[in-house]
């Protein structure tokens, strides 16, 4: 039986059900991400408590600390971080792609690299990339694909195309954790001929869930969304799809419209950290004195334990004192304002309603800052 169902379509919009080996997910989800094994300065209960039900941890990050195979010695990542719900873990790819400086060489048979904590040269391979996430235990494992950044030479990104086939073709043959789901990446950035062949090559390797990478890493954002839609319509319909790395509130209302099933970034908690937060008529950045006296909560139809109990000018003493509440209280709504934004696009896409949901609330959206 497939993992994936679509249960519900309005356009090329599509809500469904994801079946993992730590239960199922509705889509669309958005999906925090927990770097290091943890969404930085909540606990597990607070982030299911939010609606989130699925994260993300990174391959990168934790080969390296505290180490794959300490984490299987521990019973996996799972039982490590306390965490018992689905987990998808990214191959590294995004990672030692995105710290140009620290690339030594990328050949067909992978990639090597200065690590970022000890400096010392390590290789990537598809082989290494699967045997890290199969130690991990994680429910949906990802390629190791070859991420150019936006920009370069059409021969380059051809490179990229060529050899993100050739990786996700070798890490297809490798073993995998039980259960262990895993997707392919396609590459080709705003290329139509590269991205088309790319997502046709990778389809072809029939992996249970296929995802969008290279984009959202600063091209033309006109051009992303152009792109995300035909390529997303070539995609199989039959499986889920995943835009890598979109977490601002148009940016996951334009991929759920092209059909996009799943999507993960980290600025709920990065924002959080500038002091900003996400609400439903635009961001409100809270160190602007405007603030001080304001006795209103970030967003009066929020009901996450920021909203619920504080005001903003409670927040913006925090966030000015640089204390930790503040900066885990504008976690914990920014996380709240995005779980709640998809999970009402999927109730819009069941209703047959999601044309009206994207547009009234992207009209609320522009509504402050104009
Ligand atoms: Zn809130």
């Amino acid at each position: 039986m497939s993992p994936f169902e679509v249960t519900a379509t309005d356009g090329a919009a599509r809500a469904g059900v994801l079946r993992t080996a730590h239960g199922e997910i509705r889509t669309p989800v958005f999906m925090p991400v927990g770097t290091k094994a943890t969404v930085k300065t909540l606990h597990p209960d607070e982030v299911l408590d939010l609606g989130a039900q699925i994260l993300l941890g990174n391959t990168y990050h934790l080969h390296f600390r505290p180490g794959d195979d300490l984490i299987r010695e521990l019973g996996g990542l799972h039982r490590f971080m306390g965490w018992e719900r689905p987990i998808l873990t990214d191959s590294g790819g995004f990672q030692v792609f995105s710290l140009r400086d620290t690339i030594a060489k990328v050949d067909d048979e992978g990639v090597t690299f200065r690590n970022v904590y000890d400096g010392s040269a390590t290789r990537f391979t598809p082989e290494l990339a699967q045997q890290i996430q199969a130690n991990l235990g994680s429910d949906i494992a990802m390629c190791l694909d070859h991420v150019p950044p936006a920009g370069i030479t059409r021969r380059k990104l051809e490179d990229a195309v060529r050899r993100t086939t050739a990786w996700a073709a070798r890490q297809r043959d490798a073993p995998r954790a039980d259960g262990q789901l895993r997707f392919g990446i396609t590459q080709g950035g705003v290329d139509e001929e590269l991205r088309r062949r790319s997502t046709e090559e990778i389809a072809e390797l029939d992996f249970d869930g296929n995802a969008i990478g290279g984009l959202a890493i600063g091209e033309d954002r006109g051009a992303m969304f152009d792109t995300t839609d035909w390529a997303t319509a070539l995609m199989p319909a039959g499986k889920p799809r995943y835009f890598m790395g979109i977490g601002d509130p148009e940016g996951i209302l334009e991929v759920i419209e092209a059909g996009v099933d799943m999507f993960d970034c980290v600025l709920p908690t990065r924002t959080a950290r500038t002091g900003s937060a996400l609400t439903r008529t635009g961001r409100l950045n809270l160190r602007n004195a405007r603030f001080a006296r304001d006795e209103a909560p970030l967003d009066d139809t929020c009901d996450c334990p920021a909203c619920s109990r504080f005001t903003r000018a409670y927040l913006r003493h925090l966030v000015n004192q640089n204390e930790l509440l503040g900066l885990r209280l504008l976690s914990l709504h920014n996380l709240r304002f995005l779980l709640e934004l998809t999970r009402g696009a999927r109730e819009a896409i069941e209703r047959g309603d999601f044309g009206t949901y994207k547009r009234d609330a992207i009209e609320r959206l522009q509504w402050a800052s104009s």
